[in-house]
């Protein structure tokens, strides 16, 4: 059996080894294929294509981007086979950008009122030139003191309902799938667990929403995915014709209990990868 990964992120955004570093990771973990799907930037991928060519690896390019949904679900879609050099791509990552840039000093400043000492230099220093996530500040609030881990620093202070929480603007769920369309890709409903839907039924129902605006595939194996969970979106994903996809969705040392190529203890199974290719050559 071939096993693969689908999910995960470098220093681009919010992970903490860099592109060539994750690919190469893949490649020592046995994978046969992967993607890197960074926040709101493509700028890993070109170093990580290149990478993947050197080890023999396959690799698709990909994207995650958070889009507009009701508290306290979150609703991030990820976007393969998009070309990085899309000029639609380079215009909406630019703009995405600039809505991280509009929130981020208000969270910082709001630790600083809280009593809380950290900088937007040492955030962007944390970064290592990457796009400024919130797992990153987490980990500088562990190394502080503040908090003892990275869940307890969202909880606290940097997660929905924290003391710090600000809200950046966001694409509607309908513009993000039809950006990655237009720059060539599937858009896949990341972890739909993170909807925060009280049952299948209710997440059937905004499943068929998506695939009205265009969706292409659903995640269907994620970290946060436990047993029932992945048969149910199994089922839902034959159910609307989507495509199937999986990950891990690693950051490195930022969540450092998930690993490269395991979700909760599964694999992902080749055969998705395949099916995804194929679809992206039509
Ligand atoms: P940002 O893109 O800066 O808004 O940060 C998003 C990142 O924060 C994603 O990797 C999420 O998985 C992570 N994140 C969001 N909420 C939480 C939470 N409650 N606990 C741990 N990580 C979280
Ligand atoms: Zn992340
Ligand atoms: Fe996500
Ligand atoms: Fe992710």
């Amino acid at each position: 059996m071939s096993y693969i990964d689908l999910h995960c992120h470098s220093t681009a955004s919010d992970g903490t080894l860099p592109p060539e570093a994750v690919v190469k990771l893949a490649k020592d973990c046995g994978l046969s294929a992967m993607s890197l799907t960074d926040h709101d930037t493509v700028a890993g991928l070109s170093a990580a294509a290149s990478e993947a060519g050197r080890l023999g690896i396959d690799f698709v390019t990909g994207i995650e981007i958070s889009a507009e949904y009701a508290r306290p679900g979150t609703l991030h879609m990820l976007g393969y086979g998009i070309d990085p050099a899309s000029p639609i791509l380079q215009d909406l990552t630019g703009k995405l950008l600039e809505a991280r840039g509009d929130r981020n000093p208000k969270i910082v400043e709001k630790l600083n009122e809280v009593g809380v000492a950290v900088t937007m230099d040492e955030w962007r220093a944390e970064a290592k030139g990457g796009v400024l996530g919130r797992p990153q500040l987490a980990a500088i609030l562990v190394r502080k003191g503040y908090v003892s881990s990275n869940k307890q620093a969202f909880d606290k202070y940097l997660g929905e309902g924290g003391l710090a929480y600000f809200d950046k603007e966001r694409l509607t769920s309908r513009r993000a799938i039809e950006m990655v369309r237009k720059s060539g890709g599937v858009a896949v409903l990341a972890h739909p667990v993170q909807l925060r839907k009280e049952n299948f039924a209710q997440l059937e129902t905004t499943l068929k929403q998506l695939v009205d605006e265009g969706l292409g595939g659903l995640e269907v194996i994620h970290s946060e995915h436990d047993d029932l969970t992945v048969r149910e979106l199994d089922r839902l994903a034959d159910k609307f014709n989507l495509l199937k996809t999986g990950g891990s969705d690693f950051h490195g040392g930022n969540k450092p209990n998930i690993g490269l190529g395991i979700a909760n203890g599964r694999r992902i199974p080749r055969a998705w990868f395949d099916a995804l290719v194929k679809a992206l050559k039509r």
